[in-house]
């Protein structure tokens, strides 16, 4: 079975978007069955928005 590219709507603005092989193969890779909910512009207006927010990862600390 060959994959190829998909169009998806994003849940955000409606628009298509494509979701490329190299994106699939990205997510298979890691053993993910992903499909995004949002095409690349408003995935980085969220990540910006989230990273002006000051919510960042935080490194795994010590209880005890
Ligand atoms: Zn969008």
């Amino acid at each position: 079975m060959s994959i190829a590219d998909k169009s998806l709507t994003c849940s955000d603005c409606n628009e298509e978007f494509v979701f490329t092989v190299s994106e699939q193969e990205y997510y298979k890779g890691k053993g993910f069955d992903y499909q995004p909910q949002r095409c690349a512009n408003c995935r980085s207006t969220l990540f910006e928005r989230r990273r002006a927010s000051g919510v960042r990862y935080r490194p795994a600390r010590r209880t005890s």
